[in-house]
């Protein structure tokens, strides 16, 4: 072991080798929602418990087993966020963007959410997403645009083998009914203990449950689909028309649920095959019902959050590569005290005319300063000792065919901007 610490358990280092894919990836994730004119918004890390008991739900995993809470004071009033929409409603609401006429308030994000989850692969305690969200508007035109934005932006990864799973979860009207029906259905089963108890907070959580013996059991369960009110179903068919149009393919899944009570209508989710167990790389839906429950007016709204660290898991599955190794274009080697100082100052007149240079730092002989040169990936390395700088040169090498010339030293910026065009 090199180190008294490690990363703690669920959680890791996102290091040069594949940080480059995953800047690209949030790059990527986001490029279209900012071509749809959503604005990117920030909020803190960590909000007050209630926010997330509230606006994620009690009866949830992830508000009773998975939140990070923090300790103010002897007492917990704070928690890390495990997810951002209940944060983007509250700051929505606390600075009334609601309020300035122009709804939907489309805003995206990136950040890091929490949850004490039982680590695996593509399963961690902290973790990435891109996430956006519309507020204010019910419209299926909103769900179809936020849903084709997320499939494009999966596609100019050149992201495959992924899937959307579609679903409606009905609303005030006809939720409730079918609620009573599900539960109906599933207190007739054997289920136990704490699924019975699920089964009367949140019933259709269970229709979610991935466990093959209560799978099997649940084959002849209502479906949501067939209780739909008449505006349900108009609205659900108005989304795959729109969705259909836009050449995206997905799949009706009748038992996707997001399990909260306020979710409404529109559900999907995003999987790829290649993941294994963990294989949602995204979802979301309309949760017309949220605003309201953190104490705000009635606000309809739909969005999403693709998981960066699936996203970079699939490409890597698909055997796609993003990023080249970044590399300098130049590489500095100087000999001698004086050919230091000269060559810093060119280094940093370099990198301020825009050309990336790097210097052999350390006081190192010429052969391992031009090892670090190659191993760099520079395409040139300057190097200069007392007898070069006495005649105001510098030697220029390409690193590729090995060719060496003397350039003036008033002369080498200018060369190497030509050289490298
Ligand atoms: P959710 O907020 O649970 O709907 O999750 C949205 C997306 O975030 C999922 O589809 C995953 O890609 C990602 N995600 C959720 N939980 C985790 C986790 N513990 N580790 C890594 N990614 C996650």
């Amino acid at each position: 072991m090199s180190s008294t610490f490690q990363a703690p358990k669920g959680t890791y280092d996102i290091l040069p080798a594949v940080s480059g894919t995953v800047l690209a990836v949030r790059d990527a994730l986001a490029a279209p929602l900012r071509r749809a004119g959503y604005s990117y918004i920030e909020t803190p890390v960590f909000e007050d418990v209630k926010l997330f008991s509230r606006g994620v739900g009690e009866s949830t995993d992830i508000v009773t087993k998975e939140m990070f809470n923090l300790v103010k004071r002897g007492k917990e009033e704070l928690a890390l966020r495990p997810e951002m929409t209940a944060s983007v409603l509250r700051a929505t609401l606390q600075a009334n963007l609601h309020r300035s006429g122009n709804l939907p308030v489309k805003v995206w994000y990136s950040g890091s959410q929490y949850r004490y989850e039982r680590p695996q692969k593509g399963r961690y305690r902290q973790f990435w997403q891109v996430g956006a969200e519309a507020i204010g508007a019910e419209d299926p035109a909103l769900d179809a645009e936020l849903i084709i934005l997320a499939v494009d932006a999966y596609r100019s990864l050149g992201l495959k083998n992924f899937r959307m799973l579609l679903n409606s979860l009905g609303d005030r009207t006809c939720r409730p009914v079918y609620r009573a029906a599900l539960q109906e259905f599933l207190r007739g089963l054997d289920l136990d203990e704490d699924t019975l108890r699920r089964a009367e907070i949140n019933p259709l959580r269970v229709l979610d449950d991935k466990r093959p013996e209560v799978q099997a059991q649940l084959t002849g369960a209502p479906l949501l689909a067939d209780y739909l009110c008449e505006d349900c179903k108009a609205y659900h068919e108005q989304v795959r028309e729109l969705l259909t149009a836009a050449q995206i393919s997905f799949e009706d899944d009748p038992k996707l649920v997001r399990g909260l009570d306020y979710y409404t209508r529109t559900t999907f989710e995003f999987v790829h095959d290649g993941l294994g167990a963990q294989s949602a790389v995204g979802g979301g839906g309309r949760y017309d019902g949220l605003s309201e429950m953190i104490g705000g007016p009635a606000l309809p709204s739909v969005g999403w959050a693709l998981g960066v660290d699936r996203t970079v898991l699939a490409l890597e599955a698909e055997g796609i590569s993003l990023t080249q190794p970044s590399t300098n274009a130049v590489f500095a080697v100087p000999l001698g005290e004086q050919a230091r100082r000269v060559l810093f100052a060119l280094v940093t007149e370099l990198r301020r005319e825009g050309v990336s240079a790097d210097f052999a730092y350390g006081a190192k002989g010429l052969k391992a300063a031009m090892k670090d040169a190659d191993r760099s990936g520079a395409r040139f390395a300057l190097v200069a000792g007392e007898r070069d700088l006495a005649e105001n040169l510098v030697q220029l090498k390409d690193l590729t065919t090995g060719d060496q010339t003397p350039v003036a030293l008033d002369a080498l910026v200018a060369t190497l901007k030509e050289k490298l065009q």
